[in-house]
C-alpha cells in the first residue's frame, strides 16, 4: 500500500532563511531590528529595505543555509510511515537551483531525487499533507496543510500551526494513531 504522502517546504521549513536576512540587513543598514518590529511580514518589508530581497536572486544565498533543528531526525523518521516529497518554489530563483540541490544531498542525503520537486505554483502539488510557511501554498492545497511559524505568517489562524519540528514529530505521531 502506497504511504501517505509529505509535501515539504525548504526555506523557513528545513532551511532556516532568517539568520542571513538579519546579518544582510545589519550589513546594509548598520542595526539589526527586532523581529517584534516585522511581526506579520519579512524584515525586507520594513520601510525602505525591500532591495535586501534581491539577496534571493544571488548565486550562493541558499547554499549555506542553516539546517531547522531536529529537522533531519524527523524527516528520517517520518519516512518509516511517509513518503516524502520536497515541494520548493525555487523557479523564481534561477540561481537558486544548484546551491538547493547541493545543500539537499549535503543535508538531507536519505532523501531520494525522484523526491524533489523544484516547481512554481504549488498548486499543482498533490499530497495527503503539506508544510510550509506561506498560507498562500496551504489555501490551494487539497491534503491537510500544516503552517510552519515564521515572522511573516504569525496571526494566521486557519491552518494547524506547527513551532518547531518537535511539533511536527507530535502532530504525525498523532496522525500514525489515527490511521493505524
Ligand atoms: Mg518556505
Amino acid at each position: 500500500m502506497q504511504k501517505p504522502r509529505i509535501a515539504l517546504d525548504m526555506d523557513e521549513v528545513i532551511a532556516d532563511v532568517q539568520p542571513k536576512f538579519e546579518a544582510l540587513f545589519e550589513e546594509a543598514f548598520g542595526w539589526r531590528p527586532d523581529p517584534e518590529q516585522y511581526r506579520g511580514g519579512k524584515i525586507y518589508d520594513l520601510p525602505g529595505t525591500q532591495k535586501l530581497r534581491e539577496a534571493l536572486h544571488l548565486k550562493g544565498f541558499f547554499a549555506d543555509l542553516p539546517v531547522m533543528p531536529d529537522s533531519q531526525a524527523v524527516v528520517r523518521e517520518l519516512m518509516a510511515d511517509f513518503d516524502i516529497y520536497i515541494v520548493t518554489a525555487a523557479m523564481e530563483f534561477r540561481a537558486s537551483f544548484e546551491d538547493k540541490y547541493d545543500w539537499l544531498a549535503q543535508h538531507f542525503p536519505f532523501i531520494h531525487w525522484k523526491n524533489i520537486i523544484f516547481c512554481g505554483d504549488k498548486s499543482v502539488i498533490r499530497a495527503e499533507y503539506m508544510i510550509d510557511d506561506h498560507v498562500r501554498n496551504l489555501r490551494t492545497f487539497q491534503g491537510k496543510g500544516l503552517l510552519y511559524t515564521a515572522s511573516h505568517n504569525l496571526g494566521e489562524e486557519a491552518f494547524t500551526r506547527v513551532n518547531n519540528w518537535v511539533e511536527v514529530r507530535a502532530f504525525f505521531e498523532e496522525e500514525r494513531r489515527r490511521l493505524a
